[in-house]
């Protein structure tokens, strides 16, 4: 397992689809690992490949009470409802806003072992599995708002920006930041 470095907006391979994996070998399950590992360092409810650098159809979600689980090629099959509710993004730090998905949905996965596997959600893990689905389709939450919102998001962003070098962040070690 290893602490990967985030992928920052601006990063082209936070716009790239990810492609489908053949199966779930060594090299998904580690991946995972990563996955997982950089997520709770970066005290995250969900992270997706593309976030790393790895345009693979693999995500990550661990909402706490609610589920934790990996998504391994995701198709969601039904949905229906809609909520109304803020997010953020480990590769949009201190960015957030309103985003509509929907209430309730099904979404069709490989679990870590390759079998199929019917996942139900609703709520707020229901929202943290659509934000890491459209990672893997290379779209971020902010193309979701309107664009006036988005405009002035933007401009925020780009001001926390400057001076910065690049589109990659480290992520400090869990624990590592406790003295
Ligand atoms: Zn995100």
């Amino acid at each position: 397992m290893s602490l990967r470095q985030l992928h920052l907006l601006g990063s082209p391979v936070l716009r790239q689809r990810a492609h489908e994996v053949a199966g779930v070998d060594e090299g998904v399950r580690a991946l995972i690992a990563d996955l997982y590992e950089t997520m709770r360092a970066a005290k995250g409810v969900g992270l997706a490949s593309n976030q790393i650098g790895v345009a693979r159809r693999v995500a990550v979600v661990s909402v706490e009470n609610e589920g934790e689980f990996p998504l391994i090629n995701p198709v969601i099959v039904e949905r229906d409802g809609k909520q109304v509710g803020e997010e953020g993004c480990l590769s949009i730090p201190d960015i957030y806003a309103d985003v509509e998905r929907a209430e309730r949905l099904v979404v069709e996965t490989l679990d870590e072992s390759g079998a199929r596997k019917r996942i139900e959600a609703a709520g707020y893990l229901a929202r943290a599995i659509q934000h890491e689905i459209d990672h893997l389709d290379g779209i971020l939450f902010l193309d979701r708002i309107g664009p006036l919102k988005r405009r002035r998001l933007l401009a925020d962003w780009k001001k926390s920006r400057r001076g910065a070098d690049g589109h990659l962040k480290d992520v400090v070690p869990e624990g590592a930041s406790r003295l």
